[in-house]
């Protein structure tokens, strides 16, 4: 099957730092992400905070432009579309569903701007269209003239959704959609995500630090660390059997009860690397428990067959002849 997103060399360099005794440092926050996702699958993108996951998400919604690589949607390069068709095809919901609602705005307008912007229908059309949208994600008739400050979170967030599926988009990129959530509105609004995924043959690309969230709802995962993705594969195989030793520390770490630090206790310690500096060989080698003498100067690159890829020398097939850090 044809692949609905996919994401091929995908880089997103930063410059910081730069400053009068300050000299200008490069930040790779991805740094050669192949991934893809069918029509209709929810691929999962995990790891640490700072592992280049929500750059990667904003460059999948063509917010952020990558500095090399290409993305394709159905096939088609986004670079060459234009930014409605593609607005038109993919949405975003947020993490913070207070903060990227307008607060002076009533739910109904906020819900209806996207088709304000693209000019479809009139004012009676675009509003009997956002109110069908919220009713469908469980907010009815009443709650349409409140404004954002007016809503509990989880409501929040179903304006959110609401906003961005009244655009009948083919995409949605979910940036951590229930983290700031308390954790009982938090499986509603994942199984909301999951009912009109059915309902109206969405592809989700889902970006979260929570696991347990991702097992939950995608249909494969690629875990990203340091920039890069260590290891991908379909949901069930990564959960039944992780290969790479940080999907295991992952896997075996508890969630912190702090919803909004966003970093789960890997039984690694906190010593996420410095990004600005990366270890040499394999980025994980100054954590990993299995770390080998090659791992300090060589980098394993992702390889695999269809059970999944896995970047990680102890799987001889990530370390091609001639591979260099
Ligand atoms: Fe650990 Fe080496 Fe595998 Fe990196 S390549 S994850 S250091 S065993």
């Amino acid at each position: 099957m044809t692949a609905l997103i996919r994401a091929e060399g995908l880089h997103r360099t930063f410059t910081v730092g730069a400053g009068m005794f300050r000299p200008r440092q490069l930040l790779h926050a991805v740094n050669g992400v192949d991934v893809s996702v069918e029509r209709g699958g929810v691929l999962g993108i995990v790891g640490e905070s700072g592992c280049g996951k929500s750059t990667l998400a904003r460059m999948l919604l063509g917010l952020t432009p990558p500095s090399a690589g290409t993305i394709f949607i159905d096939g088609q390069d986004v670079a060459g579309m234009d930014r409605r068709d593609l607005a038109r095809r993919v949405q975003p919901v947020f993490q913070d569903p207070y903060s990227s609602l307008n607060p002076r705005r009533t739910v109904a307008s906020i819900v209806s701007f996207p088709l304000d912007v693209h000019g479809m229908g009139n004012k009676a059309e675009r509003r009997r269209q956002a109110l069908a949208m919220l009713e469908r994600v469980g907010l009815p008739a009443r709650y349409a003239d409140l404004t954002p400050g007016q809503l509990s979170g989880g409501q929040r967030q179903r304006v959110g959704i609401a906003r961005a599926l009244v655009m009948n988009p083919e995409i949605v990129v979910c940036d951590e959609p229930t983290s700031a959530l308390d954790v009982s509105v938090q499986a509603q609004i994942l199984n909301l995500l999951l009912e009109l995924r059915q309902e109206f043959n969405l592809t989700y690309v889902f970006i979260s630090h929570n696991l347990a969230v991702v097992e939950h709802i995608a249909t494969q995962v690629a875990v990203m660390y340091l920039g890069r993705v260590v290891e991908f594969a379909p949901t069930a195989a990564l959960f039944a059997q992780p290969r790479h030793p940080y999907t295991q520390a992952l896997l075996a770490s508890v969630l912190t009860p702090d919803t909004g630090q966003g970093i789960p206790e890997t039984g690694l310690g906190l010593s996420f690397p410095d990004p600005l500096h990366p270890p040499a060989g394999c980025p994980f080698h100054p954590r990993c428990p299995q770390r080998m003498s090659v791992c300090d100067s060589v980098r394993p690159v992702l390889s695999g067959a269809a059970a999944g890829e896995v970047a990680c020398h102890l799987y001889p097939l990530a370390t091609p002849e001639g591979a260099t850090s």
